[in-house]
This record gives structure tokens, sequence and C-alpha cells, in this order.
């Protein structure tokens, strides 16, 4: 935290950004196709950040077929696995170099704060890159037991082309996610990031053409959801889409899927994520401390936010005090600002979203016992509601805003149930000095990642993903997420009888 900047610092380096706002494709930048754009906006300040080009399926055609092209002549897919890894990490070494300013044209862009685009956004990126860089020339396929008169291989084969459709919560980050093992593999990719926040996947494509990627094989196609996202899920000759989003969005691309080409689909999608707190917790300051940032880091706009705090009667009080004082030390405000812990919600559109689960919540009749009303145009403090019951909108739709619903439970086995009472499962947090009763949660919550005695999401080595309507068809991060990249191939092959002539 040390090395953050002062406001005016990066208000200077805000000045001094150059924008890409053209789409990336077979190397180049180029205007859509239909010389279409849309504006591309700051949510702390509704002030246009540039004009963006808005494609259309014509120039997804061309993306794919540069992709395709790539792919085919082994450019990247057939380069030697060394090669692969430093381009790889010489993307990583550009990023590194320019750490400020993608920091900052994050900012601007998603309205999420400095100090985290600083702190975690951009050098978890990196880290992501490198770690999948690393990981190319340190995996090996297998050979199978068949006996002595055959070799059968079992070979892992980069899957082709992918779409990734990507989320505005994270958008460098997500985008990290999906290329590092995607590129690792030597697949070609087709990137569509979200229409709020395309700034820095732009950017990212200029710095790996800089790193030596080949033309080809990373393009970015920016437009909207239902067109540039809809081409790609339907695209004949794309091979697999990895996409992060809601759960509505995702299911389209099993449509999109099934009605196409049977392209493989993996999803990420949204979470109602319990933060349980039983009565034998240990250091309710610190519960209160991950308690908070579960519920409102990145202002809650987090697949994996911990928006149901679920806790038991008995240490309730003497928890909720501290998560309430804990979360009102949160200071909301310009983005820019290194000490503002949450920004601006991403626009107006989700803003109306989020005031009215605020609406709702008063008018169910909840307890509020923070927040409640907004400071201004997108921005929205921590807010708690107690008194929720699980069958409760507050506790059954993911807000994706700073807005906590506190659940009361009197047992363990209840906590267990209100947590399992979602149609989502992507990640739980327990807290409890029991080893024993946090295995038996851990066990028994149907979600992709539990957490005990801390909120989180584990990090690159752990897989992440859903289980239920969080998500579908793999796992993000950690040496699993390269078997969604790739296909199995067995390769069998006889070596006849047993004599060998001359
Ligand atoms: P979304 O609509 O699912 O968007 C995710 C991506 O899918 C974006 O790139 C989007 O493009 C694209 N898309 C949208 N409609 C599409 C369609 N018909 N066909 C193909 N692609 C399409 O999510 P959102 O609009 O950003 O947010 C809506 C809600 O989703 C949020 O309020 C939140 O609850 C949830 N969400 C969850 C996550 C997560 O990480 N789990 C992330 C973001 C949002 P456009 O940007 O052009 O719409
Ligand atoms: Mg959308």
């Amino acid at each position: 935290m040390s090395d953050l900047l002062t406001l005016d610092e990066y208000r200077a380096i805000a000045d001094g950004l150059k924008i890409q706002t053209q789409s990336f494709i077979g190397g180049a930048f180029r205007p859509a196709l239909s010389g279409q754009t849309l504006p591309t906006i700051n949510p702390a300040t509704g002030a246009v950040l540039a004009e963006i080009a808005a494609c259309g399926a014509e120039d997804v055609d061309l993306a794919v077929q540069s992709a395709r092209e790539a792919f085919e002549d082994g450019r990247w897919s057939r380069l030697h696995p060394r090669e692969r890894k430093e381009t790889l990490l010489r993307l990583a070494a550009l990023m590194e170099r320019d750490r400020r300013a993608l920091a900052v044209l994050e900012c601007l862009d998603s309205g999420k704060p400095i100090a985290d685009c600083e702190t975690i956004d951009v050098p978890e990126t990196i880290h992501v890159l490198k770690w999948h860089a690393e990981l190319i020339d340190k995996i090996y396929d297998q050979t199978a037991p068949v006996g002595s008169d055959v070799v059968a291989m079992v070979v892992r084969e980069p899957i082709g082309v992918v779409g990734a459709v990507l989320p505005w919560n994270f958008p460098l980050l997500m985008l990290g996610w999906k290329l590092g093992p995607a590129l690792a593999a030597g697949c070609s990719v087709v990137v569509k990031p979200a229409t709020q926040t395309s700034l820095t996947a732009l950017r990212i494509a200029e710095l790996a053409r800089e790193a030596g990627l080949p033309a080809g094989v990373l393009n970015v196609v920016t437009g909207s959801g239902s067109v540039v996202g809809a081409a790609l899920g339907r695209h004949p000759d794309v091979d697999m889409v990895a996409f992060t989003g809601s759960t509505e969005t995702g299911r389209r691309f099993l449509h999109y899927a099934a009605e196409s080409n049977l392209k493989e689909v993996v999803l990420e999608c949204g979470g109602k994520n319990p933060c349980i707190v039983l009565d034998d917790a240990e250091d309710l300051d610190a519960v209160a401390d991950q308690v908070v940032s579960a519920a409102f880091w990145n202002m809650g706009e987090n697949c994996s936010a911990g928006s149901r705090l679920i806790v038991h009667e008995k240490i309730k009080d003497e928890l909720m005090n501290r998560v309430c004082a804990k979360a009102a030390e949160w200071r909301t405000g310009e983005p820019l600002d290194p000490s503002n812990q949450l920004g601006a919600l991403i626009d107006s559109g989700h803003f109306a979203k989020v005031c009215s689960y605020l609406r709702q919540g008063k008018e169910a009749g909840h307890r509020l016992l923070l927040g409640g009303e907004v400071l201004g145009d997108n921005f929205v403090p921590p807010t708690i509601f107690d008194g929720v019951r699980s069958s409760d909108v507050l506790a059954r739709e993911e807000i994706f805003g700073p807005v906590l619903a506190v659940v009361t439970v009197s047992s363990f086995e209840e906590a267990i149930a209100v947590a399992n009472d979602s149609e989502y499962g992507l990640a739980a947090s327990v807290f409890t000095a029991s080893s024993r009763k946090a295995l038996r949660a851990a066990r028994a919550i149907r979600a992709g990642t539990v957490t005990v005695n801390c909120f989180g999401e584990g990090d690159i080595t752990t897989p992440f993903g859903g289980y239920k309507q969080s998500g579908f068809g793999g796992r993000d991060n950690s040496i699993h997420a390269h078997d969604q990249y790739t296909e199995l191939k067995t390769i069998w092959i006889s070596l006849g009888d047993e004599t060998i002539e001359g």
C-alpha cells in the first residue's frame, strides 16, 4: 500500500493516457466494418472516456478467420513450448512496466478503487499470466497401461479457436484467467470484453503484439453482447467459449452451442455466497474484518461476494456491532482517490438495479443496520439489512452491489440448510473454532470453494468455479484450467508381433 500515489498524481496519469478504441484483429487495430462506435463512460463522472468500435457479426467473422488461420498454420499452436513461455513472460514484463497506467485505465473504465487496481487487479493479472506461462514446458502427457505389444499415448492438444466473453467487474483479471491457460495451451483467442470495460483488454492486445505474440493469435472484438457475444456463441468455427457473467447470459451460450456446432462451453456465473459464523467462532474482530471484505470488496460487484451472512443467534449482536463499525470505516467515493475502499457502481442501469434492492429491503421491513441511502449517481455505501429470512428476495437474488443480508440461525444444522438454500453454489465461508465443524460444513456445503476462518476464493494454484447454477463445464485457475482449453487424444500404436526381422 505504501507504493500508492496521491490523487493528484493519479489524475496526472489519467490525463496522459493514450486510449486505444478500435478492435484488434489479425494483429492490427481497425474500426468496426460498419464504422459504428459506442461511448464508453467513466462510471464515477458520467463523462465519455472514448468512443469504441461497435463491431458486428461481420467483424467477428473476420476475427475468427484470423484466429483460425493462425491456429492452423501453427505460428503459435505448434511453436516450441519454451518460445510460447518466453513470449507470455515478455507480455507479463510489459504489463509490469506499464502497471500504473494499466491500473489507472482500469479504474477510470470500471469505477473500481485505484488502491485495488494497483494492489490486486494489475499485479494479480500479471501473476496469473506468469503462472500459466511457466506451466507450458512443465506439463507432461501420459501413456496408458495396455501391454507390451501396443503403445497407447494420451496426449492433450489445444482445442482450437476460443471465444472469451468477459464481465465488467474484473476486466483485466478475468481476461488473464481466460488468456493465461488458453494461450498457454496453444489456442487462438477472440476476446469479447464487456461493453462497459473494453479499454484494458485493447491495451493488453497492444502489449501482446509488442511482446511478439504472432498476429491472429489474440483478437479483441468490442461491441454489445447481443451482437458480438451472440455471434461468437453461434459461430460454426469457434471451438470453445469461455464465459464469465450472469447465469442468464451463460444459459444463452448453451443454447448457442446446441444450435450451432456443439462447441465446448465453460461458464462462470453468479453467486449468492453464504458466510457462516458459528457460536464458537474465535476473535470476532478478525471475523468482522473478513465479513466486511467479503460483502463490500469491489462494491459487492463480485460473483464470490459473501452477500449472505448466516450468523448464530448467540454471538450475533457482538458480531454485528463489530461488522457495522468496521464497514462504516470503508470510505465510498472518487475511485482515483487511494483512500477510498469503494468506488462507483458500473453504470446507471446497474445502479438503478441496486437501488431497487435497497427499496425492496426497506419495504420488506428488514432492519437497516448501516447505509441504505445513495451518495450520488452510481455511489452506494456499505449497506446491511438484518432480519432477513432465507426465503426473502434479499437472501436469494444476486444483487452485485454493497448490500449484505443477515440471516439469524440457532444451530449448526440450520446454518448448513440455509447456506444450501440457493440456486447458486459458487463459494462459501465458515467461521468456527472447531475443526470438526469446519470440515463437516466444508463437505456439506454445495459450492466450488469453501474457505474456513477467512473469506476468499483460493489463488491461481486452486480451481475456481461453481456448483449448481453458478457454473458449467469446467474450472478457472490451477492446472485444471488447462483441461478446458485442450482436447484429449488417444494415439494407439501396434508394435506387431514380437519377432523383429533383421
Ligand atoms: P452479462 O450480461 O452476463 O454480461 C457478461 C458478458 O456477456 C458481457 O461481455 C456481455 O456483453 C455478454 N452478453 C450479454 N448479453 C449477451 C447475449 N445475449 N449473448 C451473448 N453475450 C452476451 O452480465 P452484465 O450485464 O455485465 O451484468 C448483469 C448481472 O450479471 C449483474 O448484475 C450480476 O448480477 C451478474 N454478473 C456476474 C458476474 C460474475 O462474475 N459472476 C460478472 C458480471 C455480472 P455486454 O457487456 O455488451 O452486455
Ligand atoms: Mg449486459
